[in-house]
Order: structure tokens, then sequence, then C-alpha cells
């Protein structure tokens, strides 16, 4: 199926699925957030992706994967020698680039106006909390705060939209509902409200101090959810089981409704997975599966009993190691089969998919038989494409 192709649509006629893949430009960052998955990775590993590498990788999801919109991920890829050129090319495929940054770079604004001219879609902001706790949270301090509300204002100046991501942990769970302020006035049209998940180095970690519980954190959780919704602000929460925040399921994305989040990556690209196309939901549901196996989700004893279980990941075991599965809350009820069931309530902001005649044209140009062999290296977390090595100097 090609792009301009009708999108594949949940059952019964739900969301459709999403088309963004996602390229890590490597790992190199100038702050050093206190939850960060590469916190633990040795600086050797977080070399730059070589820009024809890159190149390589856009013309797969395009071509291969018919994505149309693309994620690049850090580190802080605005620190990538060549960033600007990789966001042109994208757009120049037809791939609508997003920008994963926290946005401080952008606090000059011939930089912003340099990603206006390459086409830059839109920009996803880390924005962990409110003054200082940004800098308490990123463990440097350069005004860090002040720079990035600086950025949003570029931004808007410019009219490139952005959105927030906040990852959610003790320092800052106090401030979600200020955050879910803080959109409304600057204008983000989204928030993602990130579970802190402790994935790869984070795994055997026991007591991590900054971790909060799910229970300590869904009542600020919910009263930031109700308050985007009076600001017309989307509010997605990523990772965090449907029972710990009931009234507001529709808003909850765990592994197995990531697929049918606009905002969220294909697990198709994502992890290289070698299907021509855009594959069918039931696809994405044992991509789903996998990746709830990939980072060892399980199940608590009091989930054999709950409706959901076929369609939510569950806690992950270190979580469950610290704090057991008492917060677990079983739905009542015949097993639930679609994982669009509840977020096929919510509004989400959806972008047209027409593509430029020239991005059309460029699309024409790329052979998917030749793009099949392109692969980017898998690393042992999985993640295709991430740690890199640097030469030895
Ligand atoms: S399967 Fe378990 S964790 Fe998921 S919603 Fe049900 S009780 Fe909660």
């Amino acid at each position: 199926m090609r792009s301009s192709d009708p999108p594949v649509v949940a059952p019964d006629g739900g969301p459709p699925t999403t088309s963004r893949g996602v390229l890590w430009l490597g790992l190199h960052c100038d702050v050093r957030c206190k939850f960060c998955y590469d916190e633990l990775v040795p600086l050797r590993e977080k070399a730059w992706m070589p820009l024809e590498e890159a190149f390589g990788a856009l013309e797969k999801f395009r071509g291969f994967y018919h994505n149309e919109f693309v994620d690049f991920m850090g580190g802080e890829p605005t620190l990538h020698p060549h960033a600007l050129e990789i966001v042109a090319h994208a757009a120049d495929l037809g791939l609508r680039p997003t920008v994963i940054t926290h946005g401080m770079r952008l606090a000059d604004l011939r930089l912003v106006r340099a990603y206006a001219e390459a086409g830059i879609h839109d920009f996803l902001v880390s924005i962990h909390g409110i003054g200082q706790t940004v800098a308490e949270i990123h463990q440097r301090d350069r005004h860090n705060y002040s720079r990035q509300m600086q950025a949003l204002d570029n931004l808007r100046l410019l009219g490139i939209p952005f959105r927030f991501n906040v990852t959610m942990i003790r320092d800052n769970m106090s401030e979600l509902e200020a955050i879910a302020d803080l959109a409304g006035d600057k204008g983000a049209r989204v928030v993602n409200f990130l579970t802190f998940n402790p994935y790869f180095e984070w795994a055997q970690q026991g007591e991590i101090e900054f971790q909060a519980r799910h229970s300590e954190i869904a009542p600020h959780l919910a009263k930031a959810i109700d308050r985007c919704a009076q600001l017309g602000v989307e509010a997605n929460v990523r990772y965090m089981p449907p029972c710990q925040l009931p009234g507001r399921e529709a808003h909850v994305y765990t592994g197995f409704q990531l697929p049918y989040d606009p905002h969220e990556w294909d697990y198709n690209s994502w992890y290289d997975a070698g299907h021509e196309g855009r594959p069918l939901p039931q696809w994405y549901l044992e991509a789903s599966r996998q990746q709830q196996q990939r980072h060892g989700y399980i199940h608590v004893p009091a989930c054999n009993d709950c409706a959901l279980r076929e369609i939510c990941d569950g806690f992950h075991p270190q979580y469950v190691a610290r704090w057991g599965g008492e917060e677990a809350s079983p739905y009542p009820g015949p097993p639930v089969q679609d994982p669009t069931h509840f977020i096929r309530g919510q509004s989400k902001l959806r972008y047209p998919t027409t593509a430029s005649d020239e991005a059309a044209h460029r699309l024409e140009e790329l052979r998917p038989g030749s793009l099949a062999d392109v692969h980017r290296p898998v690393g042992e977390d999985g993640r295709a494409g991430v740690r890199r090595s640097r030469r030895p100097r």
C-alpha cells in the first residue's frame, strides 16, 4: 500500500495506525536527566549516526515502510553536526520531521529559523518541570527553564507547532497540572505524560530514588489530564496500566495502544521488522505482544481476573519487585480483545496526509526492492541504530 491509500484502521472503523518512524541520531547530550536510559551508557558508544546512514534509513521509512512522519531522537538531536541536513532530507521525502529535544538550543531564534527553512514539521519539547525543577532533573544548570521558555516563544513567533513530553517522577509529580497550564499558555498542542520505564540499564536497579508509585502520581495526573481537556490540549499517558486512571482510560496508551496514536512510533520501522508497507491491525497486536515481552512486562495475580488482560502490558518486573502488585484493580466483564477499546473515545490531533507533489515524486523514485536490503544495526536493547562506537583517538 502506498501512502496515498486509505490509512489502516482498527477493527470496527476505529483509529488508524500510526505512520511515524523514529531515528536515533546518537546518544550524546549536553544535560544529564536523572532518569535517562542512556545515562549509564559509556561515552565511547555515543557517536553520531553518519549522514549517509541517516539518509538511507529515512528513505527506507518512506519508500519501504510507507511512513509519513519521523521523530528524531538523541541524546539531544539538535547537537548532531548534520541535524539540519537530515531534517531537510526527511521533509524532501515527504516524511514530516519532528525533533525531540530539551529545547534549550532553540532559545536562539536563528537556529529556529534554520529549522523552519529546513522544513521542520514540529518539535516535541521535554518539559520535565516548572522553574528550578528542570535544572535539578537535568542535573546541569544553565538557565535551563528560562531558555526553554524563550524557545517556546520563538517557536510560537515563527508559527512552528510544538508538543510537550514530561517524564513523571517524584521530583515533578506535583507540577503536572502546572505543566498542563503551561501547555495552554504557550500553545502546545499535545502533552505526553510518560511513566518512568526502568528499561535497559535501569532494569537491574532496585531502589531508584526518583521513581514514584503509580498511585502516588495518579491523583496529580488526573488533575493534569482534566486541565488539558479544559484548555483544548491533547493529553496522552504512556505505559501506565489503565486501571490506575479510572474514568480517564481514553488517554492511556500501553504498548498495545501505541500503534493507534499518530504521535507514537510504528513498530514495523522502529524495529526494522521487514513488513513492506503498512501492516494490518492483527500484525500490530502481535508486535505489541513482542514489545511486552521485549521489556519483560508481567501481569500480577489480580490481572488474572481482569477483562483488559489481553490489551494491557501490566507492570515492569522492577516495579513489581519493589512495590508488589497491590495497585492492580481488575476490570470485570468478558475479555476485551480490541486495543482501541478505550482510546477510540479520545479526541486526537490528526494531520492531513496529502504529500506535496514534489514529495510524491520523490516517493516514486524510491524502490522498495532495493530498500529492503538497507538495515540499521539493532542494538542488544532492541533499539535499531542506537549505540555506535566512536572511533578510537
Ligand atoms: S491487566 Fe492488570 S494492570 Fe492491566 S488494567 Fe487489568 S488489573 Fe490493571
